[in-house]
């Protein structure tokens, strides 16, 4: 048993977690989102009860009726975070304070009852304590981690639901993008946008992430490895990747990221990158940027780099853009330096091998 407020979690271990041998072939190189700890948290919400229920468990599927919410008005939200091992062998979160608070906006905009961050945070710290072995050591990997809350009434009937299930599970991972390129190719969409203003483009629902599937595959189909999309407005100003932000970097140093108008995700990364920046001297301007524009300065040669940052993809530099009217690359197409002392300053800090100045990690063990 642990106690968080009034909840303690229930704990419950693996009788068959996978034989160590395995897990740590398995951790040598881990592939994205295709293999699992062997435990999760769950955590079950009903109108007369609250919270409660909060259990460690072996990971195992759920049983849900086909009338089940979620299921058919998509009510869920997910967050997306990350372990990391340090250099003594210990393990930390990375500002998972901010992460409980994202996801308590995001279920405020789905109208959810909200987690409270508390709980949230001791849920990671739980899974993470009892999955610590699963947290990989090579060189740029870590354990990410994915709570995610789902509407469970049985009901089909348009309405927020009456019960909710959160749930935590995580998976061992290595670099976001495969392949040897060393910068991103990136389509910049006319037939789709991600979201418009009022809508969810600042909550982290998958229902975001479902209506930008399509414009995903046609990316994909014109070799680009992400969409680059623009406002639902005016189709001209840039917004951000399907599941990173992004940054621009000009040739009198400064930097440039859209600013937080309600339309794209307060991704972690961009918050950091900027307190980074600044400290270390960096003009940073959280300004909209116009596409047009950002062809003709990488063509001039005033824009010199531009990368996406995210919790899975960290900082990747983008190197070229496509698009029905655009086409261009940025300096030599593979990145730049600037990009590579914030990606190493933020990497510093998140393993554990710069001094922890801004209390961003939240040490497990
Ligand atoms: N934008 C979108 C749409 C995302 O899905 C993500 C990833 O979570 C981000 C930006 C980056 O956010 P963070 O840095 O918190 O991972």
């Amino acid at each position: 048993m642990n106690t968080i407020g009034k909840h303690s979690f229930q704990i419950e271990l693996s009788k068959n977690p996978v034989e160590a041998h395995l897990r740590e072939e398995l951790l040598e190189n881990p592939l994205f989102g295709r293999v699992f700890t062997d435990h999760m948290v769950t955590i079950r919400y009903s109108g007369t009860r609250g919270w409660h229920d909060a259990k460690v468990s072996p990971r195992g599927p759920f049983s849900l009726d086909p009338s089940t919410l979620v299921l058919h008005y998509a009510q869920e939200i997910f967050e997306g975070m990350k372990a990391y091992r340090l250099p003594n062998g210990g393990a930390t979160l990375f500002r998972p304070e901010a992460n409980a608070r994202r996801f308590g906006n995001s279920a405020e905009r789905l109208a959810m009852p909200p987690l409270p961050e508390a709980l949230f945070v001791e849920s990671v710290r739980q899974l993470v304590r009892v999955d610590r072995d699963w947290i990989p050591s090579t060189q740029g990997s870590a354990l990410y981690i994915r709570p995610f809350m789902i509407a469970t009434e049985a009901v089909l009937g348009m309405k927020p639901s009456a019960e909710y299930l959160y749930c935590v599970v995580a998976t061992p991972v290595g670099a976001y993008f495969k392949g040897n390129a060393s910068a991103l190719t990136v389509w910049s969409s006319d037939d789709y946008t991600r979201a418009a203003p009022g809508g969810t483009g600042a909550a982290k629902c998958g229902g975001n992430y479902a209506a930008s599937l399509a414009a995903l595959a046609q990316a994909a189909r014109e070799g680009c490895d992400q969409v680059v999309f623009l406002d639902a407005a005016e189709r001209r100003w840039i917004e951000e990747l399907g599941g990173m932000n992004v940054f621009f970097i000009f040739d009198d140093g400064s930097i440039q990221t859209p600013p937080l108008t309600g339309t794209i995700l307060p991704g972690i990364t961009r918050a950091s990158l900027i307190t980074l920046a600044r400290d270390i001297g960096i003009t940073v301007f959280e300004q909209p940027y116009d596409i047009d524009q950002w062809q003709a300065d990488a063509k001039s040669g005033r824009l010199v780099e531009a990368f996406a940052c995210g919790t899975a993809a960290v900082v990747t530099p983008i190197g070229t853009v496509k698009g029905r009217k655009h086409n261009f690359s940025i300096g030599n197409g593979s990145g730049g330096p600037i990009t590579e002392r914030l990606k190493t300053a933020l990497l510093n800090i998140q393993n554990g091998r710069a001094p922890d100045h801004y209390g961003w990690l939240d040490l497990i063990f």
